[in-house]
């Protein structure tokens, strides 16, 4: 299976001159050190999609939007489509992930609706899931990640479940720092298997790529994605600094 690795840009490259920069930087940095095997996406926030998507065309890097409204158009303020983020050509989009899950309220049935309308317009839908740490200490991580994986996965039909990826994005690893060892991401990753292989079938569970996604840096790569026997990883502020998120592509390359 491709190995991917995923870059959330979030809320950041707050100016033209920001921007800009960055995508200077990726071509200085991430072009000029030759090619590379993995499958790189990344995500900027929704108002550089059109510009990124142009800059990175032909270049073997796809996009895609941090999230989306399940509604395809009209009166929803503030609100971006699939069918819009489509039209402009980008590939992929964020679901479920959990600063939307604990700063906007998204709930499991609103991940469902997000992924099936990404679905419905070919958009390839990037699934997050994970625990809470109260979650975690409760012994309760396999519970959460297979609810939310049965909520998120409601009336989506076998031939579509190989368009997705799923990311295993423990809630107190994002953004913390905080970090599990390979062998509990590996658990994590078997449970997300074997669900996925109940729900469909054990065929159709192995062509689901599952990235690890919290704190991933250059220096913890091998621990969370290698050693733990993931299909890639999602990045968050690391892929800020094209110089960084090479490295971690380069590490997952060599293996
Ligand atoms: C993320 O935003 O999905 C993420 C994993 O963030 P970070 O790498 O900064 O923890």
């Amino acid at each position: 299976m491709d190995k991917y690795v995923i870059g959330n840009l979030k809320m950041n490259l707050l100016t033209q001159a920001e921007r800009d920069h960055y995508l200077k930087s990726f071509i200085d940095e991430v072009y000029k050190a030759g090619k590379f095997k993995s499958r790189l996406i990344i995500c900027p926030p929704s108002f550089h999609l059109e510009k990124f998507i142009d800059f990175f065309r032909g270049k073997k890097v796809s996009v895609g939007a941090q999230n989306i409204y399940f509604e395809q158009r009209g009166s929803f303020t503030g609100e971006i489509s699939a069918l819009m983020i489509k039209s402009f050509g980008a590939e992929w989009v964020i679901v479920g992930h959990s600063e939307r899950r604990r700063l906007f309220g998204e709930t499991d049935e609103v991940c469902n609706l997000k992924l099936r309308a990404a679905l419905e317009e070919k958009i390839k839908p990037i699934l997050c899931v994970g625990e809470n740490l109260d979650q975690r200490k409760n012994d309760l991580t396999f519970e959460v990640v297979s609810r939310q994986i049965e909520s998120a996965l409601k009336e989506v039909v076998s031939t579509q479940i190989d368009k997705l990826i799923i990311a295993y994005e423990p809630i107190w690893s994002v953004g913390s720092d905080e970090i599990p060892s390979s062998d509990e991401v590996m658990q994590v990753k078997i449970l997300i298997r074997k669900k996925i292989s109940e729900l469909y079938s054990p065929v159709l569970a192995e062509k689901v790529p599952i990235l690890y996604g919290g704190s991933v840096k250059p220096k913890n790569v091998k621990q969370l994605c290698l050693e733990a026997g993931m299909d890639g990883v999602l990045v968050g502020r690391e892929s800020l600094v094209p110089g960084e998120f090479l490295k971690i592509v380069q590490s997952i390359d060599k293996n």
